[in-house]
């Protein structure tokens, strides 16, 4: 009896985190949805598709996970709910369509040299 509560305390600790990091992962899918469309940097005149940018490192993420579960699932969200869609270049977050009117302003303007 003792262990069958055991079991289900430790069902129920591993299972809503595992919730969680789905609902992370999904919001994460609806955020690279958008993903292949022209982008242009207003930060260093990058013209192309934008590039998902997940901060932290993956090494990170499996040493915590290997050292103590609960740091290393933080530590997993905390990347998937800062990933962003940014520049390839400089990893700018705000790139915005280069068929907009502000992109257009910004390519057709010509560079002062002077
Ligand atoms: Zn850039």
């Amino acid at each position: 009896m003792e262990a069958l509560i055991g079991f289900g305390i430790i069902a129920v600790v591993i299972s809503v985190p595992l919730f969680f990091l789905f609902k992370g992962l999904a919001r994460l899918a609806r955020k690279v949805e958008g993903m292949g469309q022209k982008m242009f940097c207003p930060s260093c005149g990058f013209v192309g598709p934008s590039k998902k940018i997940i901060p932290g490192s993956m090494g990170t993420g499996l040493v915590l996970w290997l050292l103590m579960l609960i740091p290393g699932m933080i530590y997993s969200l905390w990347r998937l709910a800062a990933a962003y869609s940014g520049c390839p270049t400089c990893k700018g977050k705000g790139l915005i369509p280069a068929d907009s009117p502000m992109a257009r302003k910004f390519l057709e303007t010509p560079k002062q040299t002077a």
